[in-house]
């Protein structure tokens, strides 16, 4: 999970951790139906592995197969994984259904 601190360029307004950010947001899950789901490989390409690393939601780990595996319960669907694994086509990538997914809220 990334860690970085967000905001705080404002004075008076203090940084916030991501974390902390994303704890505000809800989420309906379509359960049983993910909207991300990662086409089954024996070894992860670099872009794939890369995504245990570059998901902001901390979506994608790696099993003790090394290959990676997505639970997308939380994906706040920035498109980060739809777009890095565009070439190599590992990631089936859609919105999830209307009325589940991420709620943002922001202030
Ligand atoms: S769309 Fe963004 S938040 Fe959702 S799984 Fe992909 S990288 Fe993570």
């Amino acid at each position: 999970m990334n860690t970085t601190e967000v905001g705080g360029g404002t004075p008076g307004v203090p940084p916030v951790k991501v974390e902390e950010r994303l704890f505000q947001n809800r989420y309906l899950v379509d359960a049983g139906r993910p909207h991300i789901k990662i086409k089954a490989h024996t070894t992860p390409s670099k872009a794939l592995l890369a995504l245990t690393h570059l998901c902001p939601a901390g979506c994608y780990s790696q099993n003790d197969k090394g290959q990676v595996e997505a639970v997308v319960d939380g994906c706040v669907e920035c498109g980060t994984c739809r777009v890095l694994t565009a070439k190599t086509g590992e990631v089936e990538w859609n919105y999830p259904r209307g009325g589940f997914g991420v709620l943002f809220k922001f202030g």
